[in-house]
């Protein structure tokens, strides 16, 4: 199989540095080895996408000077295929209709990032019901649908950044949601059908999504296909070490891009906070490529405190 990574902008607000450094990290990882991008946006998450959010997010990225051989190619137009491999997991008795609290289920719609990951599932609804009809005439709610996790079970997930890590599957991950009860395909379950189908060899991403990594690899297994080399990576952090957000400052593109910021400069700011360049250094990705190696890439939390800091 050749190699082949993705961008996946969830069209849900623009891309700040945080974003920026790991779709330049995953666009290097994989041009540095010869392979293919694609860029999917991710708009299943019902109300948090933003009218036009995709196209200002291709915008940025084509500013930064990322490309992709394909796409970009849509997550909506394919829930046929979230919708088959729903029915054979839940034909083959790995997945269950649930009518817990809403809250539990709107926590799958999107990715679950650092902070927003609920608890874990107690199995409630494991084995409660042949099928959603069933569900929905018991307790007048729409089911949401989980992936039945193998009990007792310890599962390995290979990771090229953090290295392997084991997690122990129903006391760290249970049962999760594969499909909301608003009828959409979850997270979880839509990345592992479209990296899958896709030809997606390659995924790198912040490592608030570890756990996400051993969910998927569960699915993977369960759906016969093979997962993906994973790689996690730090998110870039604010002077006081938690998570970039807004208390930080603006730190959107669109904003560095409209106060004059170019891009070798913003590149450049991104590279110095992963230990690729100096400070203060001017880099394009292009720049970067030649002796690239996801080794090189700083360990540590990438801080940012500002520009040319
Ligand atoms: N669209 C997802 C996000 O923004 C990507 C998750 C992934 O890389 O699997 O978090």
């Amino acid at each position: 199989m050749s190699l082949r990574g993705r961008l996946a902008p969830s069209p849900t607000g623009v891309l700040h540095l945080g974003n920026a450094r790991s779709f330049l990290l995953a666009w290097l990882d994989v041009r540095a080895r010869g392979g293919s991008l694609l860029l999917r946006i991710e708009d299943l998450d019902g109300p948090r996408v933003k009218r036009g959010a995709d196209q200002a997010a291709i915008e940025d990225l084509r500013w930064l000077g990322l490309d992709w051989d394909e796409g970009p190619v849509y997550q909506r137009p394919r829930l046929p295929a979230y919708q088959a491999a729903l029915q054979e997991l839940a034909g083959r008795g790995l997945a269950y209709p649930c009518c817990c609290s809403r809250k539990d289920v709107e926590r799958a719609a999107s990715a679950p990032h650092a902070g927003d990951e609920g608890p874990v599932y107690p199995g409630t609804c494991r084995g409660r019901w042949p099928d959603a009809a069933a569900a929905r005439d018991e307790t007048g709610r729409d089911p949401c649908w989980r992936f039945a996790v193998p009990a007792a079970e310890e599962l390995e997930v290979p990771d090229r950044f953090t290295g392997a890590r084991r997690w122990r599957v129903a006391e760290e991950l249970g049962d999760f949601v594969i499909w909301k009860r608003d009828g959409e395909p979850a997270y979880q379950l839509a990345v592992v059908v479209d990296d899958s189908a896709q030809g997606v060899t390659e995924v790198l991403r912040g490592d608030d999504l570890l756990p996400s990594a051993a969910r998927q690899t569960l699915l993977y297994r369960a759906l016969g296909a093979p997962p993906p080399s994973f790689a996690h990576l730090p998110l870039v952090v604010g002077p006081d070490g938690r998570r970039l957000a807004k208390r930080h400052g603006d730190t959107t593109l669109r904003s560095f891009r409209e106060g004059g910021t170019d891009p070798a400069e913003l590149c450049g700011w991104l590279a110095a906070l992963s230990g690729l360049a100096p400070s203060g250094s001017r880099r394009l990705p292009a720049d970067l490529v030649s002796g690239f190696r996801l080794d090189r890439v700083a360990a540590a939390p990438a801080v940012w405190s500002g520009p040319g800091r």
